[in-house]
């Protein structure tokens, strides 16, 4: 099988031939269709974040395909189901943050793409427990990005708290941001949504967005004061005065969820205004396996669009390079397969 390898930081990923990999207990083996290109493959192949992965490894968390092996001791899964595997890739069951709600913050998860080899590949091994079931009608391609992008983005929200009726202002309209905004609507609230390129404004706009905020040229912060100030604000764009942007955009009592995960970030936040505005910063990492089922039962029942373009495998770095200078439109998938 072929997988995209990162070998060592900041240098182009390798196209490998390797031998299809054994799914250990509880594990199954997947035929990979399809493996969204999220940002945060590109801080794993740089090196980014102060937790490192081990090259060689293979990247992608929001790798889907079809179950054609089962491990030893999988009794819940067949072989030709169609699954997601998301960036929580194993997690302990057992721990406080497990036993709440809250697996996306066990100590001893395995994060796929990253602890162990994700997406970008032919075959992939998933841990069956935590491998997500794709319902019927929605395709490989659409399923990908929702994986990350989707799981990511509806969980912010919650956190955020956003209630009907709500300001929620979307900084960053890229893989992530092109579903924020939806879900954002689903939840009632009137969204602005911010970046800074003609084209992901323009689609902002297309997908339910009720103003946009060019930040090349508009004080973001004081835009949303305009409006009352936003009661959320998601932090979706990898640029530190994003953040700072949005934050100062707040009404008296708003939230800044901060998802972004720029290398060696750091946001200056005003304490006065923090104090005085009664205003909250939190973090916000994926969601949980509830939190994506939620996500497929909402496209299933055609209520969020996914945007997005394929490329083959092959074109993993041109594919990289294109990201990063903003020039996708949401999201790119690898198809390694889906039409079969
Ligand atoms: P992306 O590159 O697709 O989107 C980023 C968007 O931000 C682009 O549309 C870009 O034009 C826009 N942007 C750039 N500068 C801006 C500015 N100054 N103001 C407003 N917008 C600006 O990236 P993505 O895949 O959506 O991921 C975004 C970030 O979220 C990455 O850092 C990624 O690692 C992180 N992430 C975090 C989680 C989590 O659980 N917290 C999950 C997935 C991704
Ligand atoms: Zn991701
Ligand atoms: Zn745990």
């Amino acid at each position: 099988m072929k997988a995209a390898v990162v070998r060592a930081f900041g240098e182009p990923l390798v196209i490998e031939e390797r031998p299809d990999p054994e799914p250990g207990v509880g594990q199954v083996r997947i035929r990979v269709e399809a493996s969204g290109l999220c940002h945060t493959d590109i801080h794993a192949a740089h090196g980014d974040w102060p937790i490192r992965p081990n090259p060689p490894f293979v990247p992608g968390h929001e790798g889907v395909g079809v179950v054609e092996e089962l491990g030893e001791g999988v009794t819940h899964l067949k072989v030709g189901e169609r699954v997601a595997v998301p960036w929580l890739g194993w997690a302990c069951g057992r721990c406080e943050h497990c036993l709440s709600g809250w697996e996306t913050l066990c100590d001893r998860q395995v994060n796929t793409g990253y602890g162990c080899d994700g997406g970008h590949a032919e075959k992939m091994l998933a841990w069956a427990d935590f491998a997500q079931r794709v319902p019927h009608g929605i395709s490989a391609l659409e399923a990908a990005p929702l994986t990350c992008a989707g799981v990511t983005t509806y969980k912010a929200l919650k956190v955020a708290q956003v209630r009907p009726a709500q300001l929620v202002a979307v900084s960053g309209i890229g893989g992530l941001g092109h579903l924020a905004v939806q879900y954002a609507k689903i939840a009632g609230a009137q969204v602005a949504a911010i970046d800074v390129t003609d084209d992901k404004l323009e689609l902002a706009a297309e997908l339910g967005a009720d103003l946009v905020i060019d930040a090349r040229k508009d004080d973001v912060g004081e835009v949303l004061r305009r409006y009352g100030g936003a009661h959320a604000a998601l932090a979706l764009a990898v640029n530190d005065a994003a953040f700072e942007a949005v934050n100062a955009g707040l009404r008296r009592g708003g939230r800044l969820v901060m998802v972004a995960l720029r290398a060696h970030g750091t946001v200056r936040v005003p304490i006065f205004d923090t104090v005085l505005n009664g205003t909250s910063v939190i973090g916000s990492i994926v969601g949980t396996r509830q939190d994506l089922a939620e996500v497929f039962q909402l496209h299933a029942a055609g209520r969020t669009r996914v945007i997005c373009e394929t490329r083959p495998l092959s074109a993993v770095n041109e594919s990289i390079d294109e990201v990063l200078r903003g020039q996708v439109k949401a999201r790119i998938v690898f198809d390694l397969g889906a039409g079969r």
